[in-house]
């Protein structure tokens, strides 16, 4: 398929449209021009070549891409960089320090993955995923700052969705890359919803981010989201966002109450957030597009996992004290 769609995402950034699952407006990578070229976010193996067909059209030869730099692991953020660094072999691959060992040998993020999808969703949505070698690989931490020449980017440790995810703040518009820690937001569906799967979401941790994303992000009105493009309403989508965050929780917690069969808990999640939808006059299963990304029974697992580990937290704190 040699599809490509590029489009201006901000100053001297142009947005890729990686067509993950074959679908437009999916997700997206981001080309920053810089002295030193540098993508942020691969998509999956399946979307390498249309990211490489993306990157070529934008004038860059296989030598000339300098670094890929990912907000998470994550296989529709990450799932490419190993062989996205094959095409690409100058680039330096960069990851929160928690995430580099995973891409160097992706076994337990792909099992972890398949325990979340299955198999067969597993490999039509993402494709197999090569590891990327140890030595093209560079950890980050909070206020590290990654040069490309004449521009640079912040990360910012944003934990939430996942605890080795990252934003990154472009140096020279202040643009705030977003990955996944406000959740999804689809340029021709004007909803914004959590992204909440399994293993790690953490809904306190997730709000602390969006405030963090919202006080450097509010200063150039850009926010760069891979799920999907920009976004210039900062403080009504962070707002949105960590509301609809601990509204979630609270229905999954509620639900709980009442219930430990997880599809009952997604139908009662799905029910209690359908307006979110049908103010619009949508359907929310007409929106495919949000459930590839993230359906409401992963969603749903997310946070029934973050309840019962933060149980547990709480009654072993308890009989310590
Ligand atoms: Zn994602």
């Amino acid at each position: 398929m040699e599809t490509t769609a590029t489009f201006e995402a901000g100053p001297g950034i142009t947005g890729v449209d990686t067509f993950m699952a074959g679908r437009p407006t999916v997700t997206s990578a981001y080309l920053i021009g810089a002295r030193e070229p540098a993508l942020v976010e691969t998509g999956p193996t399946t979307s390498v070549d249309a990211v490489a067909a993306g990157l070529h059209a934008l004038g860059l030869g296989a030598d000339d891409l300098a670094h890929i730099v990912v907000t998470h692991i994550h296989l529709d953020h990450a799932g490419g960089a190993g062989r996205l660094a094959k095409a690409f072999p100058k680039a330096t691959v960069w990851v929160h320090e928690r995430g580099t060992p995973h891409l160097a040998d992706p076994t337990r993020l792909v099992s972890s993955a398949t325990r979340v999808y299955g198999e067969d969703r597993l490999n039509a949505l993402f494709g197999p995923v090569d590891p990327t070698p140890r030595e093209r690989l560079r950890s980050v931490a909070e206020g590290d700052v990654i040069d490309f020449g004449d521009r640079s980017l912040e990360v910012l440790y944003t934990p939430g969705h996942a605890s080795h995810h990252v934003s990154l703040v472009d140096s020279s518009s202040g643009a705030v890359f977003t990955g996944d820690a406000l959740g999804v937001h689809l340029p021709d569906v004007p909803v914004l919803q959590p992204a909440t799967p399994p293993p790690d979401i953490d809904v306190e941790l997730g709000v602390q981010s969006i405030e963090r994303i919202r006080e450097r992000g509010s200063e150039a009105g850009l926010l760069l989201f891979s799920h999907f493009g920009p976004v210039v309403e900062v403080d009504e989508l962070c707002h949105i966002a960590s509301t609809r965050l601990r509204k979630w929780a609270g229905i999954v917690r509620d639900a709980m109450q009442e219930t430990n069969d997880l599809d009952r808990i997604a139908e009662l999640l799905t029910h209690g957030t359908a307006n979110e939808f049908t103010e619009l006059g949508l359907q929310r299963s007409a929106v495919e597009r949000f459930d590839i990304l993230a359906d409401m029974r992963n969603n749903a697992a997310g946070l029934v996992r973050y309840w019962t580990k933060r149980a547990e937290r709480e009654a072993s704190e308890a009989s310590v004290t």
